[in-house]
């Protein structure tokens, strides 16, 4: 006779790095309409203590952690009574990556994500990869770590996460070439006079996501598509000449696998990066929920032109990194993260931030830096990318105000 005991499902235990973020506070959406259906294991931040702290109750936390020790006394404060354990710095990082989670969301910004997410990474944890900066400053020994370590590697962000979905389609030697899709950012139409006297505020309006600071900024020099090129070359193992970038303002096609036999399959879903974060939660199922649904006959009209290099220079500028390899992808993320900051702090102007980048990648190749082969080597790179940076901004700087 069957039972009649209903089955329950095994919850998902997740820990989300970048808790307070965009993508953290998408993911914590999701598991507060279902938060049967979860568990979640740490919640990791940079400072904003009694924020974390705020989440860590809400949901039930194991562990919080702020990587910032100065943070340590308002998290501990806040979470006071609640029963989730605190911790702060890179041993609490350490201590979020070791929690028994079976999916960690990697949504630190920047390539500061890359230590605690190697190190979840060793831990065998599914990793849903949102933090691409890992990738391009360290991609090969990124992925031989994911190799190594048995880990699954989901990509979160929306392009690669629709690649990832389409793969299925066909097998690998049969993939001819993938396209990633750009909104183009606010600046789309802008001339290049215009471009120059581009202030942060408008920047920081991306027509269709909303997004952490430092990728919207990203979004609209064209960086964060130069970046998705690399992030892209690293996942799916394919060399630059095969991969394309198409500007398509509506961000309803995320991506584009062409195949051998002509056959071109797209991934489409609604510009909302709750559908490729409840991929990664729910792999390798399908989870249900109320999902924005597409409705293509209200768009009517889905748009695609060439992106420009003339006026989005940081796209040549990643292709160029791309191509030469080495330490370069390194310095080309360290000093854009270090531009796109001067920028944000009003010091330098919209288009010196590719012109920032540009001038480090130049001292870099006359120092004749190595590829990173450790994370050490990787962190070393990276703050000679950014002292490369800081020491451009000042002609820069004075040239803008
Ligand atoms: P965000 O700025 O909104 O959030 C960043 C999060 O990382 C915050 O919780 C912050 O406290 C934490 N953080 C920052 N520095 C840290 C450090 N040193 N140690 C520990 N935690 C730290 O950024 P976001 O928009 O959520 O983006 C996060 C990552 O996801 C980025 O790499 C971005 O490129 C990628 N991504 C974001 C989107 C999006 O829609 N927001 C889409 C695709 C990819
Ligand atoms: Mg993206």
């Amino acid at each position: 006779m069957v039972s009649a005991q209903k089955t329950t499902e095994p919850k998902i235990a997740v820990s989300i790095f970048g808790a307070t973020g965009s993508i953290g506070k998408s993911t914590l959406d999701l598991i507060r309409r279902a938060p049967s259906r979860y568990d979640v294991k740490a919640l990791v931040a940079r400072r904003d203590g009694r924020k974390l702290a705020e989440l860590a109750r809400a949901h039930g936390a194991r562990l919080a952690v702020v990587a910032e020790p100065e943070s340590y006394r308002d998290l501990c404060e806040a979470l006071s009574g609640s029963g989730v354990k605190a911790a702060a710095g890179r041993e609490g990082l350490l201590a979020a990556a070791a929690e028994s989670a079976e999916v960690v969301i990697a949504a630190i910004s920047g390539a500061a994500g890359l230590e605690p997410t190697l190190a979840a990474l060793s831990a065998k944890r599914r990793i849903a990869l949102a933090n691409k900066e890992c990738l391009v400053s360290a991609g090969r020994l990124f992925m031989q770590a994911a190799k190594s370590s048995g880990a699954t590697l989901l990509p979160l962000d929306s392009e690669h996460n629709a690649v990832f979905q389409v793969l299925t389609a066909g097998p690998r030697e049969a993939i001819e070439r993938i396209t990633l899709t750009a909104s183009g950012g606010p600046f789309r139409t802008y001339s290049v006079e215009r471009l120059a006297r581009a202030v942060p505020e408008e920047a920081l309006r991306h027509p269709i996501w909303s997004m952490g600071a430092k990728i919207t900024i990203d979004s609209a020099t064209l960086m964060n598509k130069g970046l998705e090129l690399i992030e892209a070359h690293h996942l799916f193992e394919m060399p630059s000449a095969r991969l394309d970038v198409l500007v398509h303002p509506q961000s309803i096609v995320h991506a584009l696998v062409a195949f051998r036999d002509g056959a071109v399959i797209a991934g489409l879903a609604v510009p909302d990066m709750r559908v490729p974060i409840a991929y990664c939660l729910g792999w390798p199922e399908r989870l249900a929920w109320d999902a924005p649904r597409l409705d293509l006959a209200a768009l009517a009209n889905l748009s695609f032109e060439p992106p420009d290099i003339v006026r989005f220079p940081a796209l040549r500028l990643a292709r160029a990194a791309l191509e030469a390899g080495g330490a370069l992808p390194t310095v080309l993320n360290a000093a854009n993260e270090v531009a796109v900051e001067a920028f944000l702090a009003r010091r330098i102007g919209f288009l010196d931030i590719p012109a920032v980048t540009e001038g480090a990648l130049e001292r870099a190749i006359s120092e004749g830096l190595r590829e990173p082969a450790t994370v050490a080597e990787a962190l070393a790179v990276d703050h000679i990318g950014r002292s490369l940076a800081r020491t451009l901004l000042p002609q820069f700087a004075a040239k803008a105000s």
